[in-house]
């Protein structure tokens, strides 16, 4: 934050007041050809896209909300011209987080529409900057959920791109260089990002696997990471639905006595498959915690809705960590002070995951066949598949195939 002054004048766009604003004012964080090498060879000969992509916006198609129903349709918009630090995606799949439902129905403060959600983004680099020398056209790339922001700083090398004030995150967000004023996600047929934020998707994993990993990857791999997880620790992970599957099956890869809480029966027998120790169907939270009373070392809470946080950190040993990633309506978590304090648990809520560590989490995931379970789907059925979300019928994680927008 004391580099403010060389900050503005290395970054590549303008919005670092807008987006210095919002953040303030505002609680919602929760939340995206040719050859490189000569200015002459910009974009590839025989892509469907020419030289303007550089000098004019960038016609896309995507699906969109327009209020607060979240009830998404067809819409045409314009991405900003691909600028000289920028890349121009097609993208390939989006896949389906729940937060995207949350900030399109207003769930977590008032929203400008039409805005085109997603961010769980794969697909191939179709034109690029001048400046960019980290991607080439015909690259595999993936977009999270940040899209923009101060990439010289070091408050992002310290602390993470998720954590600096100047972050864009992947839509709905402010951004003066996008056609609509705020940035539009991934569900739809292309993307321009600033180079720093797409990473490299590697060719021993599809796309459609790939492209959870982007959030929902990402978001349980960066606690997990930061607690130093150890061979045989015992990690309880609460919530099996996108980011948790995705947690079960990282800890499981790294060695871990994994326990899974479910609020849902008939998820049982699928989660055994993912290799944990025990599943346990919570309905009476005090009784099924209270079962597995200090046991953890660890605790991973993916709940997208408010619940008695005490209650789960019962199973976590004294001093143990406790960390929340699910984003409930409101942002709002509720503790029983008491409970809490007799557990002791020192708790913690993590935002996604930096740069890094999203390239890592997508190698680390092709490397050791950590893969999502998905349901590829087609653009017209994004609207039920979402109503499937909320209802946990997901298993895991829908994946819209772009061609269909
Ligand atoms: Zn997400
Ligand atoms: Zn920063």
């Amino acid at each position: 934050m004391n580099n403010q002054d060389s900050k503005s004048t290395k970054r590549s766009t303008d919005h670092d007041n807008s987006s210095r604003e919002f953040i303030q004012n505002s609680a919602l964080v929760g939340s995206g050809l040719m050859m490189a090498g000569g200015a002459s060879s910009m974009f590839a000969a025989g892509s469907k896209y020419g030289p303007e992509v550089h000098t004019q916006n960038v016609p896309s198609r995507g699906y969109a909300a327009f209020d607060t129903s979240g009830v998404l349709k067809p819409w045409k918009f314009e991405r900003r011209p691909v600028g000289d630090n920028d890349v121009l995606i097609d993208v390939k799949f989006a896949s389906i987080c729940h937060s995207d439902i949350h900030q399109l129905k207003g769930h977590w403060g008032s929203q400008q529409y039409p805005q085109v959600p997603g961010h769980e983004i794969v697909g191939i680099v179709a034109a690029v900057g001048k400046n960019v020398t980290k991607f080439k056209v015909g690259d595999r790339a993936g977009v999270g959920c940040m899209v923009d922001g101060c990439k010289n700083g070091t408050c992002c090398e310290e602390h993470g791109e998720q954590y600096c004030p100047d972050t864009v995150f992947t839509y709905g967000y402010p951004q003066e260089s996008s056609p609509t004023g705020i940035s539009q996600g991934g569900y739809s047929s292309n993307i321009v990002v600033n180079d720093h934020f797409a990473v490299h998707i590697p060719e021993n994993i599809s796309f459609e696997e790939a492209a959870p990993l982007l959030c929902a990857g990402v978001t349980t791999y960066s606690p997990l990471l930061k607690f130093d997880l150890k061979k045989g620790d015992k990690v309880g992970v609460a919530g099996i639905g996108g980011l948790g599957h995705l947690a079960v099956k990282l800890a499981v890869s790294k060695g871990a006595e994994v326990t899974a809480f479910t609020t849902t029966a008939d998820k049982v027998d699928g989660i055994k498959g993912f290799g944990v120790k025990n599943v346990v169907v919570v309905d009476d939270e005090l009784k099924a915690l209270g079962d597995y009373r200090g046991q953890l070392d660890y605790m991973i809470n993916t709940f997208p809705v408010d619940y008695d946080v005490a209650a789960y950190a019962a199973a976590v040993k004294p001093f143990g960590t406790y960390t929340q990633v699910g984003m409930p309506e409101g942002f709002s978590v509720s503790a029983n002070a008491l409970g809490l304090a007799a557990s002791r648990v020192n708790f913690n809520a993590s935002l996604i995951g930096d740069m890094k560590e999203t390239q890592e989490v997508v190698n680390y995931c092709a490397d050791n066949k950590v893969l999502p379970e998905i349901q590829v789907i087609s653009a017209e059925q994004i609207n039920q598949a979402w109503e499937d979300v909320v209802a946990k019928k997901a298993r895991y994680r829908y994946v819209i195939d772009a061609a269909t927008f």
